[in-house]
C-alpha cells in the first residue's frame, strides 16, 4: 500500500453498519467500493446512494482494506469462500464485531493485518450523528499486526467514521466480543425486553388496562433511557419526583436482585466459555427452528398488538425507512 495515501476500502455487507461506514467514509475522502451479492437485498440501496457495486470477491481484490460489514453468522464461510482467495497480500481485514475470530471461525491468512472497528451504537444513529458533525463512539482492537501500520489504520477508520469526535478506546477482541454478546443478552435486548414484558403482564393479569400498561412499562421508558444516556442514573433521579425515586429505591432491588446478578454471571460465564456460541451456530446451522418460536412468541405478544394501535395515533413515529434508533446487535 501507498503509505502516504488514504487506504482503498471494500465494504462488504450494505446493512445497518455497511450502510453507513460506507457513507461517513467517503464523505471523510476515502476511496470506497461496496461488495454485495448481485441480486441481493441491499444492491438497489447501495446503487441509489452512488456507490460502485461490485461481487465481494472483486472488492476484495482490489482493496487495501476490507470491511466485513454481513451478518456474523456468514462471515466463516465468506472469509473462507472469498475474502481468502482473494484479498491482495498484506492487506488489512476489518471488523465491527470480534465473535468469528475471538471463537476460532475464522482464522485470517498470516500476511494480514486484522482489526476490529466496533462503533458502540446502530448504523443509522452511526450515519446521523456524522451528517450533524458528531459521533458515535467506537472501540477498536488489534489481533494481527502484520504491517506494523495496523493500529494506525483501526484509527483511520475509525476516525473516518466519526468515532474520533465521541471517543476512541482500544480493546482486545475477546473483550469486545464477549462484553457485547453481554450486553445484549442480559441488558440491553434480553434483559429489558423481558422486564418490559413481565411488567405489561403484571398490569394487565391485574385488570388494569393495556392501553394504560402499555404507555406505563413501554412508552415512557424511552424517556427514561434518554435521560440515562444524558446524564446517567443521576439526571434521572433529578427528574422524576421523590415518590418516583423512593420507590425505585425500596422496590428496585426487589426486581433486580441478587438472584438476577447470579443468573447474569450464568449467562457470562456460558459466553466465556464458548457455550453460547456452539448452541447458537448448531441453531443457526439446523435452520433456526428455536429463533423462530421465540421470534414468533415475542411478535404475538399481547403488548406488540397494543401497542400497534397506540402508535398509530403518535404520527411522528409514522415514518417509514430506517428506525429513528436501531436495534443494539
Ligand atoms: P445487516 O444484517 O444489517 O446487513 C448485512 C448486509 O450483508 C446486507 O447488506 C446483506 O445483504 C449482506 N449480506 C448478507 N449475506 C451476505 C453474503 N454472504 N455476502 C455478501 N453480503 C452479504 O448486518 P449489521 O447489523 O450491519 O451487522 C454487520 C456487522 O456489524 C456484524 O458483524 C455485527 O455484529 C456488527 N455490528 C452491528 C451493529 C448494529 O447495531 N447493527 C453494531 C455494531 C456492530
Ligand atoms: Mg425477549
Ligand atoms: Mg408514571
Ligand atoms: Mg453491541
Ligand atoms: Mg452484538
Amino acid at each position: 500500500m501507498n503509505t502516504s495515501s488514504k487506504p482503498q476500502i471494500a465494504v462488504i455487507g450494505y446493512g445497518s453498519q455497511g450502510r453507513a461506514h460506507a457513507l461517513n467514509l467517503r464523505d471523510s475522502g476515502f476511496d470506497v467500493v461496496v461488495g454485495l451479492r448481485s441480486g441481493g437485498p441491499t444492491e438497489v440501496k447501495a446503487l441509489a446512494d452512488g456507490f460502485t457495486v461490485k461481487s465481494p470477491a472483486e472488492a476484495a481484490a482490489q482493496a487495501d482494506l476490507v470491511a466485513v460489514l454481513t451478518p456474523d453468522m456468514v462471515q466463516k464461510k465468506l472469509y473462507a469462500d472469498v475474502l481468502a482467495p482473494s484479498m491482495k497480500q498484506g492487506a488489512c481485514l476489518l471488523f465491527a464485531h470480534g465473535l468469528n475470530v475471538h471463537f476460532g471461525m475464522i482464522s485470517p491468512r498470516a500476511d494480514l493485518d486484522v482489526v476490529l472497528v466496533a462503533p458502540k451504537g446502530p448504523g443509522a444513529l452511526v450515519r446521523r450523528e456524522y451528517e450533524i458533525g458528531r459521533g458515535v463512539p467506537c472501540i477498536y482492537a488489534i489481533h494481527q499486526d502484520r504491517s506494523g501500520r495496523a493500529e494506525e489504520l483501526a484509527k483511520l477508520y475509525a476516525a473516518g467514521l466519526g468515532g474520533a469526535r465521541a471517543n476512541l478506546i482500544r480493546t482486545t477482541f475477546k473483550e469486545e466480543t464477549e462484553t457485547d454478546l453481554f450486553g445484549e443478552q442480559a441488558v440491553l435486548c434480553g434483559g429489558a425486553s423481558a422486564l418490559v414484558q413481565a411488567g405489561f403482564e403484571t398490569l394487565v393479569e391485574a385488570g388494569y388496562q393495556p392501553e394504560i400498561a402499555y404507555y406505563e412499562v413501554l412508552h415512557e421508558l424511552k424517556l427514561i433511557v434518554d435521560l440515562f444516556y444524558e446524564g446517567g442514573i443521576t439526571r434521572m433521579l433529578e427528574f422524576v419526583s421523590e415518590t418516583a425515586q423512593y420507590g425505585d429505591f425500596v422496590s428496585g432491588p426487589r426486581v433486580i436482585n441478587a438472584e438476577t446478578k447470579a443468573r447474569m454471571k450464568d449467562i457470562l460465564s456460558e459466553i466465556q466459555d464458548g457455550t453460547f456460541i456452539q448452541r447458537w451456530v448448531a441453531e443457526y446451522d439446523a435452520g433456526l427452528p428455536n429463533y423462530k418460536k421465540f421470534q414468533q412468541a415475542d411478535l404475538d405478544h399481547p403488548i406488540e398488538k397494543v401497542g400497534k394501535e397506540l402508535r398509530a395515533k403518535m404520527q411522528w413515529l409514522q415514518q417509514n425507512g430506517a428506525p429513528q434508533a436501531a436495534a443494539p446487535a
